[in-house]
């Protein structure tokens, strides 16, 4: 049987995949994505002359000193408050509005609750129901229902809640730095066969053969076996695998003509019986991105709603293009970010775990910055790290 050879396979080029490929020095590698770009669930769009939209990741998050975009930002970029992102103006569906919503003095409230050594839960037993902004910050954190989100999970992330964007998208402004790293689109990976000290991996379109693979594809997609593995995993890393769960959000632009002043900021819109951010004009970009969040809230149309949404906040002016995400439908991403089950956040760390020639990156395999760009980044990296302890054996 024909294939080809290298040290190591790379499956997927989101964030992951490619700062694992950095890391690995001189050794050979191949990586192969399944989708037409790099990036995975970082990308950006150009939706206005010049101006890009991103339609995953959008926030650089602040997790404290170790955070190497952050740093850079800063570096590169005088610091630049976000305008007005202090509060949230609230629109009920019977029409009124009521006071603005402090938004980061709530989410303190809700993390104030959270500790690393607590007993897990349901976040709904920490938070009110009946406050639609913490539902709304809980599903936007985690595309879930707050019933089923570990508060354990949540708790033992670090974020500081400092965000910051890139005017120019975040994935234009990170992937640049990997173009140097040697893809290979379009190519998807069928199976995984290994054995003590070799691995042959299959796609579409080719065989190769290396000392290890590191995988790197969402949760979403180990779940759904478009991989299969010979022999099976090991019954601990399928029963991570099937406790982490991958939430679900959606983001939708809307590029408009004209912005008016009063539009320049963030908004949450009470429709039906769901609740929607919108972000108005960030930057002075031409656009209002709606952030849908949550299982429920992610089935209907999207951009009809987003366009209700704007009627509601009385903006009346024309609308150039709307694009919206589809990360739930993408069978390569097949969600947004994970989430582990209650009573199950060692699911991480086991999901994380060697099983050489197999080793496991991605955001979900990271507790303490999951559902991240940073913390996928660092998974590649502790790959990378493992992958080279076990080529020197
Ligand atoms: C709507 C949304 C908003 C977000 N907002 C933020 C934010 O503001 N800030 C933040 O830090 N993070 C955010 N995130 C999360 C962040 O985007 C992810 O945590 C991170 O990009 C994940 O990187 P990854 O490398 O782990 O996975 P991915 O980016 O999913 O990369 C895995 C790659 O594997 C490929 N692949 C899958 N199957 C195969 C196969 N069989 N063969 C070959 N290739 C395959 C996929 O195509 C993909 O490119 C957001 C995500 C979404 C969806």
């Amino acid at each position: 049987m024909k294939y080809k050879k290298t040290d190591v396979v790379i499956v997927g080029s989101g964030i992951s995949g490619l700062s694992a490929a950095r890391s690995l020095g001189e050794h050979s590698y191949i990586v192969i994505e399944a989708q037409s770009q790099i990036g995975g669930r970082l990308r950006s769009i150009e939706v206005k002359n010049g101006t890009h939209w991103d339609e995953g990741a959008h926030w650089i998050h602040d997790f404290g000193d170790h955070h190497v975009f952050f740093d850079r930002w800063r570096s590169q970029q005088k610091k630049r408050t976000r305008k007005k992102d202090r509060y949230y103006q609230f629109f009920r569906k019977n029409g009124t509005q009521e006071d603005p919503i402090p938004l980061w003095e709530e989410i303190d409230v809700i993390y104030s609750r959270l500790h690393p050594d607590m007993t897990d839960s349901a976040m709904s037993d920490h938070i009110p129901m009946d406050h639609l902004f913490f539902t709304h910050s809980i599903q936007t954190n985690t595309g879930c229902m707050p019933k089923n989100v570990s508060a354990l999970d949540l708790a033992l992330s670090s974020e500081t809640g400092v965000n910051l964007v890139r005017p120019e998208g975040y994935a234009q402004f990170l992937l640049h730095d990997f173009s140097d790293i040697s893809v290979q689109c379009n190519e998807i990976v069928q199976s995984i066969t290994y054995a003590d000290d070799r691995v042959w991996v299959q796609s579409d379109r080719d065989l190769y053969c290396a000392r290890a693979v590191v995988i790197t594809v969402s949760v979403g997609v180990l779940q759904s076996d478009l991989i299969q593995f010979h022999p099976k995993l090991p019954t601990q890393k399928q029963y991570a695998i099937n406790h982490i769960m991958m939430g679900k959000a959606e983001r939708v632009c809307v590029v408009c003509d004209v912005i008016e002043d009063w539009i320049d900021g963030y908004f949450l819109v009470e429709i039906d019986d769901m609740i929607i951010g919108l972000e108005c004009f960030p930057y002075e970009q031409p656009f209002i991105s709606a952030y849908f969040a949550g299982p429920q809230n992610i089935t209907k149309k999207l951009s009809d709603i987003t366009l209700r949404a704007l009627q509601q906040i009385g903006y009346r002016q024309s609308i150039q293009s709307v694009y919206v995400s589809t990360w739930h439908k993408n069978p390569f991403v097949l969600g947004s970010y994970s989430a582990a089950h209650i009573n199950h956040t060692k699911a991480r760390e086991d999901l994380a775990q060697a099983h050489p020639p197999l080793f496991f990156a991605g955001e979900a395999t990271i507790p303490q910055a999951y559902g991240t760009v940073h913390g996928a980044y660092q998974s590649g990296i502790r790959a990378a790290k493992e992958v080279l302890e076990w080529l020197k054996l």
